[in-house]
């Protein structure tokens, strides 16, 4: 699947290219918000190999952050594990201070809603890019 039928097939928002946290991804990204109200959630699309950084959703209490995967291909990793790959109809809860990344496969855009748990003393922290060389080695 490419960026295109992605962006045509989109169920929510598709939104626009991703220029405000461009600085914390390595490729392209889209971003469509669909709530800003109650729990804030976000549409995200990858083009093909696409990924954000490492980065880490801060909390006191709560927070975190839940992605349901709607169409392609990805992956998530916490620091120090095997990554996991995602697929349509998967849901990937990310605890609070947990170091992880998400993106597109190498091969196939990939979009999934971005859930923004609420909690209190919430802040992201980005962190290094994903290891080319380790992301090369994904299936
Ligand atoms: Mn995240």
């Amino acid at each position: 699947m490419n960026i295109e039928e992605l962006r045509q097939t989109s169920l929510f928002n598709f939104g626009e290219e991703n220029v405000n946290f461009a600085q914390y991804f390595d490729g392209t990204s889209y971003l469509g918000p669909i709530s800003l109200e109650q729990v804030p959630a976000f549409n995200v699309s990858f083009e093909p190999g696409c990924r954000n950084h490492w980065h880490v959703h801060h909390a006191e209490q709560g927070g975190g952050q839940m992605l349901l995967v709607t169409a392609g291909r990805g992956w998530y990793q916490e620091w120090g594990q095997p990554a996991r790959e995602l697929h349509p109809g998967d849901v990937v809860n990310i605890p609070a201070n947990v170091k992880h990344w998400h993106g597109a496969a190498a091969d196939t855009a990939f979009q999934h809603i971005a859930i923004e748990v609420p909690g209190q003393g919430t802040s992201t922290e980005w962190c290094e890019a994903v290891d080319p060389e380790e992301y090369a080695k994904l299936a």
